[in-house]
């Protein structure tokens, strides 16, 4: 990761209002001055792009031929938008060139800057290279290639495709997701009570496993909003999508808490990764149930390590397989586990995230009910299964992790 100065002596932006700017080199230019500048500017000299959050970079195609840089501006650390901007000018539109973030950079972000694909960075003003540096080794033995430059198979056209269904259905946006329905408040105290006499019953020892999904959101929100004495722990499969990761800075400036993460050990995944390929899973349920068993449940068993309890978001609603899940149980290492939410409608958790402004996963607006790894989740078409997005391409079986196994009633 190359660290530019807050005054970039090589890259300079041409005056505003110059349309179409004059050509030189390593001139730095809006999006308009380049529209109105491209058809007459000379190949050897170079040029770069300066790009708002909200560009739709994926509409951008030629205009990126012959851009040697592009900035993408964070207006504040906690907006997410350019992380995907980033996944996708990599991943779906193929660009070749350098990829700086600039704007309220801080330290904190850097080892997700790097994991979607930035080249470097411009930090924020008060910023230590030497602490943003530091951050980086910290986190140099990173156990695979950079998200945003991993073959992306969520199928955007799939998605845009949905995208006037899910807006005829309402299901684009929070508000029309939210719904409050007889009994909610019933509902939520009974769920914060369940949180209270969990957290009383496993003092020091109890963990929400969250997988950042609305219904983790849920329950964070509950646990930080309470106050409740239960920690906080995902598991960082190195294959997340971007707008998911982006919800860990979230949470913790939102709530003041920090998220444990898990990943799963690089040796493992390098070693699965070579002998099957990127895209392994989509071969046969033995080699998904391979890469989930190395990304997720073994690095699941330290996020449990030392933990009598935990606590998920399974709803009885979301499948077949989902639909017994009692508020307790103990699991088959003899801990005690919780649902807090079993009883929750999808209405209901909509109406939660509205109501007290829950932070959320973008994809959620884009037809992604439940989201999972990039490579084995897609956006769902209105009426369709909860669970149809996962594992699209297998046929038969539960279409589960293994994360949530329940214990096997003992035979008689
Ligand atoms: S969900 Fe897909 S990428 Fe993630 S661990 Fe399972 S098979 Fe691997």
């Amino acid at each position: 990761m190359h660290f530019v100065p807050a005054h970039d002596p090589v890259w300079t932006s041409a005056a505003d209002g110059l349309a179409p700017p004059q050509p030189r080199a390593n001139a730095l230019l809006t999006l308009a001055q380049w529209q109105a500048a491209c058809a007459g500017w000379p190949a050897e000299l170079p040029v770069g792009l300066l790009l708002d959050n909200t560009v739709d970079v994926g509409a951008l195609g030629a205009l990126l031929e012959g851009v040697a840089l592009v900035v993408l501006h964070f207006p504040k650390w906690t907006d997410g938008r350019a992380y995907s901007q980033a996944r996708l000018l990599h991943s779906r539109v193929g660009y070749q060139g350098r990829l700086r973030a600039a704007g309220d950079v801080i330290v904190d972000m850097l080892p997700l800057l790097q994991r979607n694909g930035f080249d470097e960075v411009q930090l924020r003003a008060g910023q230590s290279e030497f602490e943003a540096r530091r951050a980086l080794h910290y986190f140099a033995g990173h156990y695979q290639d950079d998200v945003a430059r991993t073959p992306v198979t969520d199928d955007p056209e799939r998605a845009a495709r949905l995208r006037p269904a899910l807006a005829r259905r309402g299901q684009a946006s929070l508000a029309g997701r939210a719904r409050r329905t007889p009994g909610f408040e019933q509902r939520v105290a009974q769920a914060l009570h369940l949180l209270r006499q969990a957290a009383a019953a496993h003092p020091g020892r109890i963990v929400q496993a969250t997988s950042l999904g609305v219904e983790g959101m849920v329950i964070t929100d509950l646990i930080a909003r309470h106050g409740l004495p239960v920690d906080v722990a995902t598991l960082d499969t190195g294959a997340l999508h971007a707008e998911t990761l982006a919800l860990l800075p979230a949470i913790e400036q939102r709530y003041g808490i920090r998220v444990e993460r898990f990943a799963p050990r690089p040796l493992d995944v390098q070693r699965f990764v070579h002998e099957h390929g990127a895209l392994a899973m989509r071969r046969s349920v033995e080699l998904r149930q391979a890469c989930c068993a190395l990304r997720k449940l073994e690095p699941m068993q330290r996020l449990l390590q030392g933990r009598d309890a935990w606590i998920t978001g399974l709803r009885r609603e979301q499948s077949e397989h989902r639909a017994q899940v009692p508020l307790q149980e103990v699991d088959g290492d003899g801990r005690s586990k919780y649902y807090p939410l079993a009883h929750w409608s999808e209405a209901d958790v909509w109406h939660y995230v509205h109501l007290h402004e829950v932070p959320y996963n973008l994809l959620h607006d884009q037809g992604f009910p439940s989201i999972g790894c990039q490579p084995c989740t897609r956006a769902v078409a209105p009426g369709e299964d909860f669970r149809a997005g996962r594992w699209w391409w297998e046929q038969d079986g539960q279409r589960e992790c293994g994360l949530h196994s329940r214990p096997q009633p003992l035979a008689a």
